[in-house]
């Protein structure tokens, strides 16, 4: 057969596979003219296995044998039997639909699409879109269309383009397309293979017109700029779109847009990125070839690092989709053949595809360490900002467009559009190329491939779908890894400018931060996808993680093997049956699983609650539980099952006890056992015992009518399912590698957790427990559940860890670090390598830490391996001599006797080749795999051996190690599977205060960073170069509680980040005073912390933007350092169109026009105003009463000259960067002087305000400390020192204008050219005639010494105050509605000018209006007569005036006494017992010397002069030779009914009808007594936490003093320059 012709239609001219065609490889020719069906055939490896073709036949013959089935081969190959059909009159159903006819006789639609592109596409410039089998929707050849653009004379575009970053940072875009000549864009001069990039470059130079001329090319500070006035003909008549932009790229635009089939012009999303990439190698094509770093960016607009990285992301994940679009036409093929085995394969082809999409977000990384995939959240403003529509009739430009989604959503029938996201997807998807618009329409209206898989009931099938969607949509799936990333990304970029997200979330948004609204958004779009297999689902979906949501498939617990000579085998070889459910694994992927109780801790509940005749009876569920048996139904594909008690018991949680469990039997016996009350009078939660331990103990010391109350057994049991919550999966690492299709088990190693019993339960007896999980799948060979045979299905599902996966590069090396059960991944790792090892291939070495040779895993297994020379195995037994040596020579492992050592030592030993493995390509280094798996202790050992051997080899210091380690991690080469069991927290250590917590932000060298997470402390600092997400991520939520976001990121439910933490546990945190009977403090305790929690993230959010500018040498000279690293003052060796001055000036401008927006704005102004009425309002007072001005001090300081002269400085820094005056480039040192001295004070600034912010929040636990006649007092004494410290803050931002105002950005005397920065000067000033004030200046060099500003008032009074906050919500603008579209929204943001406060402080100062807005309308009538009312006696100067009197006569004021706690005191144990320091009213000021306020002796003052009492609390204090796999030795089963009576036989069982009287240790009396008892211990719980301690760190003694250092003085304290 010829070559030329097809074997179905016998065309000549097509391209068919079956003739060997010259020149093309099977992959980029699979069909027939006509699409015959040569299914997959492009499937790369070997065609028999493929196609189940036999061994030794030809493989192209028998395909075309296969394709020439005629129509009735296909619809006609399983006619019933006669006997079948023999009753039946009318057969016309057995006939085939004509749609069905017509369908075979025309080829699966997907497909025709797919083929009629592939012969158009190359011919026609790929106009209607790309679409082929090979390239899926990406350009076949990424260099075609910029080819010929290049040779047409278009290239003028296109060479523009490329001068765009230049340009645009010297604010010479609009310039420079203004004086383009026109070239028209139509065929004659434009031919269609260069539309595509013809499209993409004119997009670029319109929006990037626009973006210039929105703010005249400055983006920040200006001060008499000159407006840019284009002299060139406009396209205005040409559309909406065009207008005000020159015609010479206008019309072309217009043009070449309509060409491609776009009714106007529009840039999307997918022109920026995908198609704006040249490709480094075509022929890397493993496993795509569009990769990040196969990629480089063609056309950069700003050519800054966020820019290119998140472009190249971007691409990179659509492009991860490569045969995807394949894939699902073979799909189609195979639904329309019926054929069952061919769908499946390509439905596993799909899933592998879809799972590997999450890998490329990795490509975009918010680590300062990781190279050109770094990228700064703050950068992404600017770029924000320039991809706004070109008018509102265009189309957003959203990553919605990109077509895999769009595909994908049409592939899994997603029915739903109705989110805000799904609406714009759906929008977007009607403005996409043709070609991909009909392939899409092929697969949503024909031969939809989940209907078939559902009617198959085939369950491989449905297992496979499942995981196409889960790979796809689900939590740990794609969409899920985007919704993640996408708000840590977000979090970032709206701390530091961004205003809006792409999502219809802002910062107007009044329900929550914009990245949690985008969360939020994205949740919608995925409950929508996951609605046709999920059915409604009512949780959120970061809510099913670490649940039994998680595990979709059944599987058997199908053997139990022995992999060392331990006998006891505490470590086991778990196997699964996982037969037919249509799992997939790959090496690194874990396995949850819903572990079941064992038979005898259900028994020793059944027996206690008495419900041994009762196992099979139904019971009536919590809603939780009725998900999980809707959940069971639906996994099983059966009708949702009734649960019973044995169900609940073996799948619900009965260990360890946790408090919540204790306190739930105490209630529900009535506080009267004496067991339970021992539990819950432990300080370690949760308890080392089991629920069926303490019943057995309760039941046997509390009255049966008591307890058959508790658990009455007549009605529904619904107390049972209430009690015992559902128990949640264990995580296993997977430890088989399979290269079947369809796996049949799985392999796990299964570590027995054993604890001893607590001695509640045990006595005097040493009593081991096995955990949950791993008890249930490895339990002790002497255990009972060894031998009972279960016929339950255990529920599993499969988890990929996005960071714990083998790397594509078959040659890098790998290495492998493991203690015990921590060889488990590994293995399937090992296996894997080796199934595709080859000359080229790196090596493997594993490197062991196990206890004795007899305890080493897999030994001969890993022994084959080795003499095969596929690995290197190095061990470390830390309790045995007998050692094992690895001979590289003769490739074995050789005995040895050697003392005994850890995994670090083992390491140092091999220190050289390690430290090889971990450096870098780039450093000189191998750039290896490296992975951690065990304990955090064998994680630590291995951590600090690989810092030795490296500090040993290749640095000098141990900081370089560290940095070449932190180097490899965010070069994702170092990856951890790190796992402990969690272990009990004390709960009896100090507490630790919110202002402790807000103080360790870690962000000057040698400071810690703490995070808050509900309710604890924990120390993050070392941890943070370690954080998957990057280092940023973790340090926007350094110093505050990060509870939200936590449960955002389902890092609550995660067992994995749970164990880590426990390592990192500082303390739990000092919880909220109980108010109870004062409100308003409550209201003013939230206001207040909520003020704190601003500081802290505006001072973190510094970091983020100025670390570099701190850390960076001022050398302008050179793009790079000497070390290398990027000279971020410098780009092309130009410093004016370097990043660092820009981002200075960017960030200073915003921080100065937006008057520090966060800190000094609506959200300060909120406390003042219920401050201010508070005092007003307890005091009684009128008129005459003075506040501090503090919002008048904020404002005079805003307005100052000093203010004025700073803006103008950074003003003169943006004529540097934007280049409308040539002026300030003789200033160049000066500047980057200027610009370091600022960002010190700017942070000082921070940390000062803070530290105010500190100071308050500690007053509030003191004051509630304080003996205080009422709460009045104690609200009128604190919000007095509150407004008083707000005052300092005030005064804090005046100081610090004032210092500012001192720097100037001329400095000729340390300029390169200090003469030409003096004659430009000179110059200029004669020009402008200020040539007098020049000379001043040029001699003094600086401003005259800063004398601080005289007070003019003394206070002001409170009517004052509210006129003063009333006028501000007056005259804030409105929010306008919310834009409803993502157009609207992309418009919204671009027009907001540059200097636009951040998201977040936007957002806070929003829901300050709001709320202040409301407190006035409903305080109005008491505003109104508090404003009016006669002076009455305790006026606010008064009450300072008697706090001086009163200690002139009295001395020293006591200090009240830290009342007892069970939890400790937060006060530091310095200031326990201390009298206080009196100290005067007013603030200290370096001129003044006046004194800050002492809240002590307001209270003392508040009490009419009475020495403050010492409080005495009435709270009182809470208190074999196995060396091969075998099978467990065969022992005779019994079934689950029989062993349970048996155990129960020798149990404390419930006593039936039995009113006995309570024994004696437990009469009413004594019941009565313990019941009070408990009722105290249980108040204390609750009121001890209000008073805690400090812990050991707790520094600054003025805070417990109540005396604030003078504004101004603490200035002296040693400064050192932060980290970042
Ligand atoms: C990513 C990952 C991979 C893993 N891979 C493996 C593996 O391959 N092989 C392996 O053997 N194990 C592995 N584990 C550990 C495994 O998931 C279980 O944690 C382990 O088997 C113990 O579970 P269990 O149900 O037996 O113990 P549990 O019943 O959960 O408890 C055991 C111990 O922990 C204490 N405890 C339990 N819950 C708490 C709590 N909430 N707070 C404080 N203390 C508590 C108990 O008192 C007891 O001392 C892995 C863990 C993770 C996170």
């Amino acid at each position: 057969m010829s070559s030329q012709s097809c074997p179905m239609s016998g065309m000549a001219g097509g391209q068919c596979p079956a003739g060997s065609v010259a020149g093309r490889g099977r992959a980029g020719s699979r069909m027939g003219p006509r699409g015959c069906s040569f299914s997959g055939y492009s499937q790369p490896g070997d065609i028999h296995a493929a196609f189940d073709i036999p061994r030794g036949v030809d493989a192209e013959e028998w395909l075309r044998m296969r394709e020439r089935k005629t129509i009735n081969d296909v619809l006609y190959n399983n006619i019933p039997s006669v006997r079948e059909i023999s009753g039946i009159e009318n057969l016309d159903s057995l006939n085939a639909s004509e749609h069905d006819l017509l369908a075979v006789a025309l080829g699966a639609p997907a497909r025709q699409v797919m083929i009629r592109a592939e012969q158009i596409g190359p011919q026609s410039g790929w106009k209607d879109g790309y679409l082929s089998a090979e390239h899926g929707f990406c350009p076949p050849d990424y260099n075609d269309s910029p080819g010929a653009l290049s040779n047409s004379p278009g290239r003028i575009w296109s060479d523009l383009c490329e001068r765009m970053p230049g340009a645009v940072s010297r604010g010479r875009a609009r310039e420079s397309i203004a004086s383009l000549p026109i070239v028209e864009g139509s065929a004659d001069v434009i031919p269609d293979r260069a539309l595509w990039a013809a499209v993409v470059v004119l997009g670029i130079l319109c929006s990037m017109y626009r973006w210039e001329d929105k703010h005249d090319g400055n983006e920040g500070i200006t001060v008499n700029a000159t407006k840019y006035k284009p002299n060139c003909e406009m396209g205005d008549d040409l559309g909406d779109e065009l207008v005000g932009i020159p015609r010479s790229i206008a019309l072309p635009y217009f043009q070449v847009s309509r060409r491609l089939g776009r009714s106007i012009p529009h840039l999307t999303f997918v022109d920026q990125s995908s198609y704006n990439m040249k490709i480094r190698d075509a022929s890397s094509t493993y496993p795509y070839v569009a990769r990040f770093d196969n990629m480089d960016m063609r056309w950069p607009i700003f050519g800054e690092r966020t820019e290119v990285a998140f472009l190249k992301g971007c691409a990179e994940t659509s492009a991860s989709f490569q045969h995807g679009a394949d894939a699902i036409a073979s799909c189609q093929e195979h639904v329309m053949n019926r054929n069952i085995e061919g769908l499946l394969r390509e439905m596993v082809r799909l899933k592998e595809i879809l799972e590997r999409m999450p890998n490329a977000f990795h490509s975009i990384n918010p680590n300062p360490n990781s190279g050109e995939n770094y990228v700064p959240g703050h950068q992404w403003v600017r770029w924000a900002k320039f991809s706004a529509p070109l008018s509102k009739r265009c189309p957003a430009s959203s990553g919605l467009q990109f077509p895999p989604y769009l595909v994908m959503d049409a592939f899994l029938g997603r029915k739903k559009y109705e989110s805000f996201l799904g609406a714009e997807g759906l929008h977007l998807r009607a403005w996409l190329p043709s070609n991909l618009r009909a392939f899409i329409a092929s697969i949503d209206y024909h031969y939809r491939i989940p209907e078939f898989v559902k009617q198959s009931g085939d369950p491989r099938l449905m297992g496979v779908l499942d995981g196409i969607v889960e790979a796809y949509t689900g939590e740990r799936g794609f969409m899920g890894t985007h919704r993640y990333k996408v708000f840590g990304l977000l979090e970032i970029a709206g701390k530091t400018g961004r205003s809006e997200t792409n999502g219809a979330s802002g910062a107007t948004d009044p329900n929550g931060k914009p990245w949690e609204e985008t969360h939020k958004q994205f949740s919608e779009a995925m409950k929508e996808r996951l609605a046709p297999y999920r059915g409604d689902i009512t949780v959120e979906p970061h809510e099913m993680r670490g649940t039994f949501e998680e595990c979709r498939y059944r599987a058997r617990v199908l053997n139990r093997s022995f992999i060392d000579r331990d006998p006891d085998r505490s470590i086991s070889m778990v196997t699964l049956d996982i037969q037919n459910t249509g799992i997939t694994f790959q090496p690194g992927d874990r396995l949850a699983i819903m572990p079941l109780n064992s038979w005898t801790e259900c028994a020793k509940v059944a027996a206690a609650l008495g419900l041994a005749d009762y196992l099979n009876d139904p019971v009536s569920l919590t809603p939780k539980w009725e998900r999980f048996a809707q959940h069971l139904g639906s996994v099983s594909h059966t009708p949702t099952p009734q649960l019973t008690v044995k169900d609940i018991l073996r799948r619900g949680h009965l260990a360890p006890i946790t408090k919540n469990l204790a306190l739930k039997i105490h209630d529900l016996l009535q506080a009267s056992s004496n067991t339970v009350l021992q539990v819950l009078a432990t300080t370690e939660w949760p308890i080392r015992g089991s629920l069926g331990d303490l019943l057995q103990g309760a039941v046997a010391d509390t009255s049966p009518h008591i307890w058959d109350r508790a658990f009455d057994l007549r009605g529904n049991l619904s107390w049972l399912a209430d009690l015992v919550p559902i128990e949640i999966p264990r995580t296993y690492s997977i430890s088989n590698h399979c290269q079947e299709l369809l796996p049949s088990t799985v392999d796990l190693t299964i570590s027995r957790a054993e604890y001893k019993l607590c001695s509640t339960f045990a006595g005097n007896e040493d009593v081991s427990c096995a955990g949950v999980g791993s008890g249930f799948l490895n339990p002790f060979l002497s255990s009972s559940d060894e031998l009972i045979e279960t016929e339950e299905d255990i529920l599993v599902g499969i988890s990929r860890p996005l960071n714990f996966q083998l790397p594509f590069d078959r040659t890098a090396p790998c290495a492998y670090f493991a203690g015990g059960s921590g060889v488990s991944p590994f293995r399937s790792f090992w296996q894997a390598r080796a199934a595709t090892r080859n000359h080229a291939s790196g090596k493997d070495i594993l490197y062991l830490g196990v206890q004795s040779r007899d305890k080493f895993c897999y030994e001969d297994e890993l022994r084959e391996y080795v003499e095969a020379g596929l690995m290197e195995v190095h061990l470390a037994f830390s309790r045995d001599t007998r050692g094992l040596v690895y001979d590289r020579r003769h490739q074995d492992l050789v005995e040895r006797e050697m003392p005994t050592r850890y995994i670090d030592t083992l390491i140092v030993e091999q220190g050289a080749a390690i430290s090889e493995l971990v450096m870098s390509k780039r450093q000189g280094g191998l750039g290896g795999y490296l992975y951690v798996c065990g304990s955090v202790a064998i994680f630590d050992s291995v951590m600090n051996g690989i810092r030795k051997a490296i500090y040993n080899h290749c640095s000098a210091t141990m900081e370089t190690s560290e940095m070449i380690i932190n180097k490899a991690f965010a070069e994702r080469r170092f990856m951890l599977d790190v796992f402990m069991t969690p272990k009990p927290l004390p709960c009896n250590l100090p507490t630790i205060p919110l202002s402790q917590l807000a103080r360790h932000t870690g962000h000057r060298p040698s400071t810690r960073m703490w995070i808050g997470v509900h309710g604890s402390a924990y120390d993050v600092t070392d941890f943070s170069p370690m954080h998957p997400g990057g280092i940023f991520i973790i340090k926007s939520n350094a110093g505050v509680d990060c509870s939200k976001s936590f449960d955002n990121l389902a890092h609550t439910n995660n067992s994995e980040v749970n164990s880590l933490l426990t390592k990192y546990f500082v303390g739990h945190l000092t919880p909220k005073p109980e108010f109870h009977s004062c409100p308003e403090l409550s209201d003013i305790y939230d206001l207040w912390a909520g003020y704190l929690r601003t500081t802290v993230e505006t001072l973190v959010a510094h970091q983020f933007e100025m670390h570099e500018i701190m850390g960076a040498s001022d050398d302008g000279t050179k793009d790079f350092y000497l070390r290398g690293t990027e000279n971020i003052w410098s780009r092309e060796h130009m410093s004016n169109i370097g990043q660092g001055v820009r981002m200075f000036y960017q960030y200073q401008s915003r921080l100065l026009q937006g008057g520090f927006a966060a800190l000094f704005g609506p959200k300060l102004q909120e406390l003042v105003l219920k401050l201010s009425f508070t005092l007003a309002d307890a005091a009684n007072v009128g008129t005459d009463m003075r506040l501090p001005d503090v919002l008048g001090i904020i404002a005079r300081a805003k307005t100052s000259p000093e203010a004025i002269a700073t803006s103008q400085e950074v003003a003169q820094v943006g004529q540097f960067v934007c280049e409308n005056s040539s002026n300030a480039r003789f200033a160049e040192r000066g500047i980057f002087n200027y610009a370091a001295k600022s960002v010190e004070l700017d942070i000082e600034l921070l940390e000062d305000i803070r530290e105010e912010a500190c100071h308050g929040m500690d007053a509030f636990e003191s004051v509630m400390a304080m003996e205080a006649s009422d709460d009045t007092q104690r609200l009128t004494v604190l919000t007095t020192f509150l407004i008083q410290t707000l005052e300092r803050m005030a005064k804090r931002l005046e100081m610090f204008y004032a210092k500012l105002a001192q720097h100037k950005v001329y400095q000729p005397e340390i300029e390169r050219n200090p003469a030409r920065t003096r004659w430009n000067l000179v110059r200029r000033k004669i020009h402008d005639g200020s040539f007098f004030i020049l000379t001043q200046e040029a001699v003094l060099g600086a401003a005259p010494a800063y004398v601080p500003a005289q007070h003019q008032h003394s206070g002001v009074d409170f009517e004052s105050v509210m006129s003063r906050i009333q006028a501000t919500i007056r005259g804030a603008a409105k929010p306008g509605p919310a834009p409803q579209t993502l157009n609207a929204i992309q418009i919204a943001r671009a027009s907001t000018p540059p200097g636009e406060t951040n998201a977040m402080a936007t957002y806070e100062n929003n829901s300050a209006m709001r709320a202040m807005s409301s407190f006035l309308d409903k305080n109005a009538r008491s505003i109104r007569r508090l404003s009016k009312m006669p002076p009455m006696p305790m006026s606010f100067e008064q009450l300072q005036a008697a706090v001086e009197h009163h200690q002139h006569h009295e001395g020293r004021v006591g200090r009240p006494p830290t009342p007892p706690s069970s939890r400790g005191s937060s006060i530091p144990p310095a200031f326990r017992g201390r009298t206080m320091v009196p100290v005067a009213q007013g603030l200290h000021r370096t001129d003044s010397g006046s004194r800050a306020p002492s809240l002590e002796r307001m209270m003392a003052t508040a009490q009419n002069g009475r020495l403050l009492q010492r409080r005495t609390s009435q709270r009182s204090m809470s208190g074999a030779n196995m060396g091969h796999r075998t099978r467990s030795p065969p022992m005779p089963h019994v079934d689950a009914a029989t062993a349970l009576n048996t155990m129960m036989g020798k149990l404390n069982v419930r006593s039936r009808g039995n009113s006995n009287p309570p024994p004696p240790a437990m009469s009413a009396m004594s019941v009565n007594s313990e019941r009070t008892r408990l009722g105290r211990t249980m108040s204390v719980r609750s009121t001890s936490q209000q008073h805690s301690m400090h812990g050991p760190t707790m520094s600054t003694s003025s805070l417990r003093t109540f005396r604030l250092p003078s504004v101004g003085a603490d200035r002296g304290r040693v400064k050192i320059a932060p980290t970042f």
